[in-house]
């Protein structure tokens, strides 16, 4: 039987995981290793820092959803690949493969800018279970001595979406408690301008972007790079300061410490069209985890975003390119990854739809309705109820 592990819990590992358990069935022995015991739907934490969702309604336990598909699941943290031995190091064990697949999503880097994040600086994060508990408590503590609002994406950034939803989420919700008024709100981003969204913007995204801001009276800063975040002003690279009671900034990214010997110098994994690793041919990589070269050059550096509807993608495609391989198949064709994503707005929501995400594109849409920000609520529940039954073949 075909050793097939993988490595994370999330997006990209369970889809590959019950993608290849579907296409392969008892001719491969699975195994998913994941530092985390729960899967967590990432793309509701803005929600959660607002107080809008709790955690219990945004994650399931891994182990509860494997076993009935009858996937080994391994409760640790991987601490290495030896690719020459085709092995998994966890502090335990030694895991053997025949096939590899990374999905370990990224790192946050808060040492990129001195200041920034909640551990060791004064600005909040909702990348990640913890940190968006963290930033509610502190949102709640505001609510009640309100001040200065100071949203952004710091220099280096690739993942600008999570910062557009909760300075729209904040105005809406400062105006449902009638104190909007009260508070300055600032965004500032190494975008070189809002709605580039580091895939260089999105049919009319730009203009968008900027009437809605303008609306809301939320006054912009994009191109702009931060020196530092003291604790109570944000001092950027032109000499701006920026006072603020409350500051929320998206982290630049890099790869996890455990792929460091299979990736390229930023913690990335470079793979093919078929997220094969270029070197090691045994060796696949889907979601956050692979590198994927921005489609332009900004003046303040920033990254391309790997998305939840981009990673699924990518899983499916390894998936299907490793049970052919597995049953003797020629090789599928894989198309370049597209995206569909829903942006929360607050009380509203755009959908945006790029395919492929770098362009030139075949298809290029922005719309925002009242109407999406219903889809994205339904869409939180349905895919919690699919990923529960490990029904990834559901689109
Ligand atoms: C706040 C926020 C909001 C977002 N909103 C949206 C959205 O609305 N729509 C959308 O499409 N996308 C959204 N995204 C992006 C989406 O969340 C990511 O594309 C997706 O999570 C990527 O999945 P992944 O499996 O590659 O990585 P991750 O989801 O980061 O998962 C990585 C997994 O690997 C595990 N892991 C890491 N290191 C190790 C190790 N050494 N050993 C074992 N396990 C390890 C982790 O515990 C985790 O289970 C959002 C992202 C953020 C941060």
């Amino acid at each position: 039987m075909t050793r097939i592990v993988i490595i994370g819990g999330s997006f990209g590992g369970l889809t590959s995981a019950f993608e290849l358990k579907r296409l392969l069935g008892n001719k491969a022995d699975i195994t998913l290793i994941c530092n985390q015991d729960k899967f967590v739907f990432i793309p509701s934490l803005p929600w959660l820092s607002m107080g809008w969702r709790r955690p219990e309604d945004i994650t399931l336990p891994l182990e509860k959803i494997l076993r009935p598909k009858d996937i080994r699941f391994i409760h640790e943290e991987a601490k290495g690949v030896d690719a020459g031995s085709s092995k998994v190091i966890t502090a335990s064990q030694q895991i053997p493969y025949d096939y590899l697949v990374v999905a370990t999503g990224p790192s946050l880097v808060f040492s990129a800018v001195p200041g920034l994040g909640p551990i060791n600086g004064y600005t909040e994060c909702i990348f990640e279970l913890d940190l968006a508990l963290r930033a509610r408590d502190a949102w709640l503590r505001f609510l009640k001595e309100p001040g200065p609002v100071v949203v952004g994406a710091v220099q280096g950034v690739s993942c600008f979406g999570p910062a557009y939803e909760y300075v729209f989420e904040i105005d809406t919700e400062l105006r449902r408690h009638g104190i909007r008024h009260k508070v300055q709100i600032t965004f500032v981003t190494s975008e070189p301008y809002i709605g580039h969204f580091g895939i260089g913007g999105l049919r009319t995204s730009r203009r968008m972007m900027e009437d809605e801001f303008a609306d809301r009276e939320i006054k912009v800063m994009a191109n702009q790079a931060v020196e530092e975040f003291a604790p109570d002003e944000v001092r950027l690279k032109d000499g701006t300061r920026l006072p603020f009671k409350l500051a929320m900034f998206a982290p630049p990214m890099s790869g996890v410490k455990a792929v460091s010997d299979i990736s390229n110098p930023k913690g990335f994994i470079p793979v093919d069209q078929h997220y094969r690793h270029k070197e090691y041919k045994n060796i696949f990589s889907v979601g956050v985890a692979i590198a994927m070269a921005p489609p332009e050059p900004t003046p303040i550096p920033t990254g391309v975003p790997k998305t939840g509807y981009m990673t699924e993608r990518m899983a499916k495609d390894a998936a299907r390119v490793i049970a052919s391989e597995i049953n003797g198949r020629p090789i599928p064709e894989t198309e370049p990854v597209g995206a569909i994503c829903i942006m929360d707005m607050g009380d509203t929501a755009a959908l945006m739809e790029a395919f492929p995400v770098i362009p030139p594109r075949k298809k290029a849409e922005i719309k925002a309705g009242k109407r999406y920000k219903w889809a994205k609520q339904l869409f939180e529940k349905y895919y919690l109820w699919k990923i529960s039954r490990g029904m990834t073949n559901l689109p």
